[in-house]
């Protein structure tokens, strides 16, 4: 049909080669066994393009599915949130205090944000007016003490009354002899590492540790942040260095 279409000159040519490529005059055996292997790599060739083609379709279809169920998801997600927020809302202030009290026993490290929003209520923060001579300036919770180095003038940020160092979780958490005994030997058991020898030293470094793991979770290997001062010095003050020599932050741990 189309050939139709063209020049004379051109269908001839095409008609030429179509001869010479599939009932050519030739007849001997090597143009014919060159013929049965050309065709032979054209239908290789067609068929990896089928499936190739194909291939691409599936890829395409699957990714378009996975992009659906992403939405889906995010859409089921933000309909269970704000279900979620209307039923808070609507429940009485009791069962609230209630059920803050019962999440806060139950993952202590929500214990600081507590803290944090009743400091805030309280229009408490910064510049507590219980304010210790000598303290430094960047510390609201009086229990800070002057440091080294710029990175570890950090302080818990509440008021003297919810100082990090003064609750009674950071007792058990981060001082208990007991604890910091279990947290070591567990310690000891994962990386199989020695006990520090300095007892003292070693207490230090675990309730360093602790605090961490009680206030921001697993951070993992490399990962720090400095304490507060208050707490760097609680726990200090709880297992001295006889000559007062701390090694301090260096950005891996703290002495
Ligand atoms: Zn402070
Ligand atoms: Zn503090």
């Amino acid at each position: 049909m189309t050939k139709t279409l063209r020049s004379p000159e051109i269908a001839e040519v095409e008609s030429k080669m179509d001869s010479n490529t599939q009932v050519g005059p030739d007849t001997d055996s090597s143009s014919d066994e060159l013929r049965r292997a050309r065709l032979a790599r054209g239908r290789v060739r067609l068929a990896r393009v089928r499936s190739s083609r194909s291939r691409g379709q599936g890829v395409r279809a699957a990714r378009r599915g996975r992009r659906q169920i992403t939405v889906d998801r995010r859409d089921a997600v933000a309909a269970r949130n704000i279900q979620l927020q209307e039923r808070i809302h609507n429940m009485p202030e009791d069962s609230l205090r209630d059920l803050m009290f019962q999440l806060c026993q139950r993952n202590p490290s929500l214990v600081f944000d507590v803290l944090e929003e009743s400091s805030r209520a309280q229009g408490g923060g910064h510049h507590s007016p219980a304010r210790v001579q000598g303290q430094p300036d960047w510390c609201t919770c009086s229990y800070c003490r002057e440091m080294p180095t710029q990175v570890e003038r950090v302080c818990c940020g509440q008021t003297e009354q919810n100082c990090f160092s003064r609750l009674r979780d950071f007792d058990i958490v981060v001082l208990d002899e007991l604890i910091l005994h279990v947290a070591r030997a567990y310690r000891q058991e994962i990386f199989a590492i020695q006990d520090d020898d300095d007892y003292n030293r070693a207490n230090r470094h675990a309730g360093y540790r602790q605090y961490t793991l009680w206030q921001h979770g697993h951070l993992g290997a490399g990962h720090r942040r400095p304490i507060p001062s208050c707490c760097v010095w609680k726990i200090r003050d709880k297992y001295p260095n006889a000559f007062g020599q701390y090694r301090g932050y260096v950005p891996g741990r703290l002495g």
